[in-house]
């Protein structure tokens, strides 16, 4: 590659390194220095790029603030498994199809829009805070406004306490969709007093948290909560400027039979039309055609608007961001400079390069960070406390623990994402990680540490976090 970079043939560079004494054949990597040291000697001059100017300009090209207008709110629905996340979603979507609108039913893409007095709120299709995190993992903060469903019969559940902490730790405002309110057992007050343990304190209880009753079965609240949506939308006052090349978000993508590679994207900010060339992750193509959720081709999809891209040359991931360029030459340089990196990075992953506490202990000391982040998945509620207690204690003026999330259970893949997002350690105790997170774990680097004795943990964590202490001290 870089014989011909240089328009040299690639013998003679071989050639080169044979007189240094070194046997070197087309394919072997060698070191920036060496490269620049090869060039200058075959007489190029070097000019250094740093990995930041490959991708200059491509994301946040800053908007004057006049040509900011207001942009629809982008949701995410989480809560507990069976408190009626699916059911809620579906509700709202139901309820706004009318009849003889075009296309009529609606297709699942990954998103969706719905109108509420003339306003639009765009629903994140896939339910839980998995793909919230997921998409959070790469870099992208894709939701606005995070709607907690509880089930009024069943109350604050393990995975509601996860969701809320998912939403904390990415600064999204909450509001609590008390669900199943036509149950005879449901107990709304319930719910909202056990969500004060939380720190959530609901507006009916003198909070900030808007909380609606709903009923994904009858409908009931259904409007309420929509209000709630825009009321809240109106508060961050959600502005992008529509007048530019679009950026966002893609919320889910596939490799489809007949149609190629399909990605469905949010698009948030400026307006996206076919025969944009875009990037998207690791990959890139020309718009060839914009589907909407309701399966109608579009000729634009202005901020907040989910749409279907067709005309991609690879599948990215959900989550990666996109971007639309200028031309093709620069989608492909950005694309294979991305793609290299991502091969260098899986190539010192492997390596065990990254993820041990010590690691972690030593970004952070550079980072000036006095906190330690944990994540921490224990076998019963009564161990986690322990654990939490015991870790609470370690903290001095100096340094202390952070929990992330504490929760009961195996080690999921969310688990892992929620470490890795927040820089933590993720910890077991008296559990272990499924396959899928074991693998999202060495995907992302992240090391999951297991504990038996909360004794070792205890000493493990006080370890690396006196590394975290000023020197001088
Ligand atoms: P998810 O796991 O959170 O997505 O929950 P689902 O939407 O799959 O709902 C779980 C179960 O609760 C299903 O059997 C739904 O029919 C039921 N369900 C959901 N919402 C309501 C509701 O408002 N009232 C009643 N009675 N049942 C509901």
């Amino acid at each position: 590659e870089l014989a011909q970079r240089m328009s040299e043939r690639a013998v003679d560079v071989v050639k080169f390194f044979m007189k240094q004494g070194q046997m070197m054949k087309p394919g072997d990597i060698i070191d920036a220095d060496t490269a620049e040291l090869v060039a200058t000697e075959f007489g190029h001059t070097v000019k250094r790029v740093a990995e930041s100017d490959i991708e200059e300009g491509l994301f946040n090209i800053a908007d004057n603030p006049e040509d900011l207008v207001s942009r629809p709110p982008v949701v995410t629905i989480m809560g507990h498994v069976d408190h009626g996340k699916t059911s809620l979603l579906d509700a709202i979507r139901h309820a706004n199809v009318q009849s003889g609108e075009a296309g009529g039913i609606t297709q699942h893409i990954g998103a969706y829009q719905v109108e509420k007095d003339g306003q639009k709120i765009t629903f994140i299709d896939t339910p839980g805070h998995a793909a919230f995190t997921a998409m959070r993992a790469r870099g992208a903060q894709a939701t606005d406004i995070a709607i907690l469903v509880v089930a009024a019969d069943d109350s604050v559940m393990p995975q509601t306490v996860e969701s809320i902490n998912h939403a904390k730790a990415a600064g999204v405002p909450m509001i609590v969709a008390i669900n199943k309110v036509d149950k005879p057992a449901a107990n709304a007050q319930k719910v909202r007093t056990e969500l004060l343990q939380h720190e959530v304190f609901v507006e009916t209880m003198g909070g900030e948290t808007l909380d609606v009753e709903v009923s994904a079965k009858t409908g009931q609240g259904i409007d309420k909560l929509l209000e709630a949506i825009l009321l809240q939308s109106e508060i961050l006052d959600l502005k992008s400027n529509p007048d530019r090349t679009a950026e966002g978000v893609v919320i889910e993508a596939q490799l489809d039979k007949g149609r190629g590679p399909v990605a469905t994207v949010l698009v948030q900010t400026g307006t996206l039309m076919p025969g944009d060339i875009l990037v998207a992750g690791n990959e890139w193509g020309r718009v060839r055609a914009l589907v909407d959720d309701h399966g109608v081709h579009v000729q634009e999809a202005p901020p907040a608007m989910p749409v279907e891209i067709l005309g991609l040359q690879g599948t990215p991931h959900a989550g990666d961001r996109f971007a639309v360029v200028n031309n093709e030459a620069r989608a492909r340089e950005i694309t294979e400079y991305r793609q290299r990196i991502a091969h260098d990075k899986a190539v010192a992953r492997s390596a065990g390069q990254r993820g041990s506490l010590e690691q972690m202990m030593s970004q952070l000391q550079n980072s000036g960070l006095k906190e330690f982040p944990l994540v921490i998945k224990g076998d019963v509620q009564g161990s986690i406390e322990a654990v939490v207690a015991a870790l609470d204690k370690l903290g001095t003026d100096e340094v202390r623990a952070r929990i992330v999330h504490a929760g009961a259970g195996g080690i999921t893949e969310s688990d892992v994402s929620l470490a890795e997002t927040s820089g933590a350690a993720m910890i077991g105790f008296n559990v272990r990680a499924n396959p899928q997170a074991r693998a999202a774990a060495a995907a992302a680097g992240v090391e999951i540490r297991y504990y038996n004795i909360i004794y070792n943990l205890v000493d493990d964590v006080k370890a690396a976090m006196s590394g975290l202490l000023s020197p001088e001290r």
